[in-house]
């Protein structure tokens, strides 16, 4: 089994999902007292989100390779960012280490290519519905046509993620609003929805929406552990 390397914190609320479900998969792969070997670096979300906030990337993206150097150096033999939108430097972080990033948007899309999807609605945080990080990947490397919430939708979407979710806030009347929006996206020809944001999964599943969900979070973790157990 390979040590996965998860560049965690971002928020916790959700890095304890990854926890959870890489052990739930390791254990219904291999049984017994199997666990995954794992590293976490998990970062103060605080200086990242303060970074966010005032646009400085370029030190978001230098804390996240240290997270990822600090991960090789331990042992790990794959990186895994556990949240989409630290993606945005995804690229940065692959080329500042020598083992493999696992990224979060081709696992995504490879399960929904594998269920003959084309038009997908995207939720997640304002960084990840707007720009081009994420949904140039879905489009350009798996032909997807992403769909996303408009101006006013977004906003919702961006302030209950950072405002409860990422607090471990779970609200009713969110989960309404996040539903109603989903409808909405239906109506234009979504096909499925992606919980784009690693902290949704809180607040909604499947049995909530009319289409077929892929949660980023699931998908990204199991993913991990089917890499980490490849050729075994
Ligand atoms: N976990 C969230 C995501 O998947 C948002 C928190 C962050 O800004 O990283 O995008």
């Amino acid at each position: 089994m390979k040590t996965i390397g998860l560049i965690g914190g971002m928020s916790w609320e959700s890095s304890l999902l990854y926890y959870q479900i890489i052990n739930q998969r390791v254990k219904e792969k291999l049984g017994g007292y199997h666990s995954a070997k794992c590293l976490m670096y998990s970062v103060d979300f605080h200086e990242i989100k303060t970074l966010q906030d005032q646009g400085k990337w370029e030190e978001a993206t230098r804390i996240m390779i240290d997270s990822a150097q600090r991960l090789q150096a331990g042992g790990s033999d794959f990186i895994v960012i556990c949240t989409n939108t630290m993606h945005k430097m995804a690229k940065e972080v692959a080329e500042s280490v020598t083992i493999p990033l696992v990224h979060i948007a081709d696992a995504t899309a490879a399960e929904i290519v594998k269920c003959g999807i084309r038009k997908v609605a995207l939720l997640g945080t304002a960084f990840t519905m707007e720009q081009d990080f994420y949904k140039g990947r879905l489009t350009d490397k798996f032909g997807l046509e992403v769909l996303v919430p408009g101006d006013a939708a977004r906003k919702i979407i961006h302030d209950i993620i950072y405002q409860e979710l990422c607090l471990g806030i779970v609200k009713e009347s969110s989960k309404a609003s996040y539903i109603a929006i989903i409808q909405d996206l239906v109506q234009e020809g979504a096909e499925a929805v992606i919980l784009g944001c690693t902290e949704i999964g809180l607040l909604l599943s499947a049995k909530d929406c009319s289409i077929p969900v892929f949660d980023t979070t699931r998908i990204h973790a199991e993913y991990a552990v089917d890499f980490a157990l490849r050729d075994e």
